[in-house]
């Protein structure tokens, strides 16, 4: 299976709210297979479709983390439906590249979505997995983590961003 390029936040695809998904065809189920594939070649443990380009209301997540075990799942349409207490702890993203962040999120989170053949799905999740949650939900809304900081704290990584991403083209 090919792997996808993920995009980096320099691109503004990542700036867009990603459409709901409306069917489920045979070009998704590839779509998915492959950004199963590109997150654990990139040692991620999530992907928004708009990570690798694609518009799409969906985001592929390991709900192994805790366990040790890989577990990947396709959520579809997905809502969080249910969030409490607020916890600070570092997070990263697979389209900034080595700039990590202390980022306040939810410690439990219920989400609802979709699974490939259309059912519903649900999951209850705490700590690291909720966080990663949170995460790939504010992907597709066009919300990356560092906009979650202050904007004093954001134009430092930002600053940190350009000068690795320099490193990384040079
Ligand atoms: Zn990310």
């Amino acid at each position: 299976m090919p792997l996808l390029k993920i995009v980096n936040c320099t691109d503004s695809i990542l700036r867009k709210k990603c459409l709901k998904v409306e069917n489920i065809d045979e070009t998704l189920v590839k779509l998915t297979d492959n950004m199963i594939e590109t997150m654990y070649a990139a040692s991620g443990l999530g992907l928004a479709a708009n990570q690798v380009g694609v518009s799409s209301n969906l985001f592929v997540i390991d709900v192994g983390i805790e366990k040790e075990k890989r577990d990947p799942v396709i959520i579809i349409n997905p809502v969080i439906t249910a969030s409490e207490e607020l916890v600070m702890a570092e997070e990263g993203c697979l389209s900034i590249p080595e700039v990590f962040a202390e980022i306040n999120r939810f410690q439990h989170v219920e989400i609802k979505g979709y699974d490939l053949k259309g059912d519903a799905l649900r999951y209850e999740a705490e700590g690291f997995l909720a966080r990663a949650f949170q995460h790939e939900m504010d992907h597709l809304k066009g919300i990356l983590f560092w906009d979650n900081l202050s904007k004093v704290k954001r134009s430092i990584m930002q600053r940190k961003f350009k000068k690795k991403l320099k490193e990384l083209v040079a």
